[in-house]
């Protein structure tokens, strides 16, 4: 764990202790047990608004989190496949994935012919888009070994990398790109906005999902979301910033009540 002085974002050292966590951590314990016993505080940024973590995973210890074991079978209660057909099964009008896959189908406003799915799982939102829209080309990319082979098996997709988001890739610019449940994981998110601008085309369109901050104090405290799988939280203020500094138009943004008790904040940007 490392001592966390300043905001990473803005470097600011003022901030609002927002929560004080105690609970027992289970992406914790994966890494190491021991560090569960750390006092971990979540703080506001006063200057730019970004949440933050002190203390925060080193490079060694966020490795550990994502080479199997953040989707490792024996940790959650059932695995990929059995995952993706649960999910993959739910009727249309109460599927997250299948009104996800709409709406952005018909909120996006421009003829789409190519997708890239950033952070695809196991390819059940590249999936939902195939099967809506024929003719379609959809890419994903997914660091998790398993869930990546699980997407290419059954996703129907174009093309499914194994890996981060990074340059080079792809060949090809892409007319849209998805980001469901990504950002609230990454590091830095100026340097991964800027990858996925290289890979939209210009007037393309980004589309991202994340846990909306205003309703955590409705959540119970040791809810999945508040757990250290995730990085940062941000508030629409801080993502207002952030698309405008990387050059991109907000074009969208509300917050969604899907049937899970989070409630999710979705952006449209254009490039
Ligand atoms: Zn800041």
């Amino acid at each position: 764990m490392e001592v966390v002085n300043y905001c990473p974002y803005c470097s600011s050292n003022i901030y609002e202790t927002i929560e004080t966590q105690k609970f027992e951590d289970v992406y914790l314990n994966i890494i190491d047990p021991t560090l569960n016993t750390y006092i971990r505080e979540f703080r506001k940024c006063t200057e730019c608004d970004l949440i933050y973590r002190n203390y925060s995973l080193s490079k060694s210890e966020l490795n550990l989190l994502y080479k199997g074991a953040y989707r490792d079978d024996e940790f959650r209660s059932e695995n990929g496949y059995e995952y993706f057909h649960r999910i993959d099964s739910i009727d249309n009008e109460e599927s997250e994935n299948y009104n996800k896959a709409i709406f952005l189908l018909s909120n996006i406003n421009c003829v789409v012919k190519t997708i890239l799915d950033v952070g695809c799982g196991a390819g059940l939102l590249i999936k939902k888009i195939k099967d809506e829209r024929k003719g379609i080309k959809v890419y994903g990319v997914e660091p998790d070994l398993k869930y990546s082979e699980i997407a290419r098996e059954l996703s129907n997709a174009d093309q499914i990398v194994t890996g981060f988001l990074k340059p080079n890739l792809f060949q090809e610019k892409f007319d849209a790109i998805t980001c469901c449940d990504v950002f609230e994981h990454i590091e830095d998110p100026i340097n991964f906005l800027n990858i996925i601008k290289d890979y939209l085309k210009v007037g393309g369109y980004l589309y991202v999902e994340i846990p909306s901050v205003n309703n955590f104090g409705k959540l119970r405290k040791d809810d999945e979301i508040f757990t250290y799988q995730h990085t940062y939280f941000y508030s629409n203020k801080f993502l207002y910033g952030l698309f405008e500094k990387c050059g991109f138009k907000v074009v969208l943004c509300e917050e969604i009540k899907y049937t899970r008790p989070t409630i999710k904040t979705r952006f449209i940007v254009k490039h």
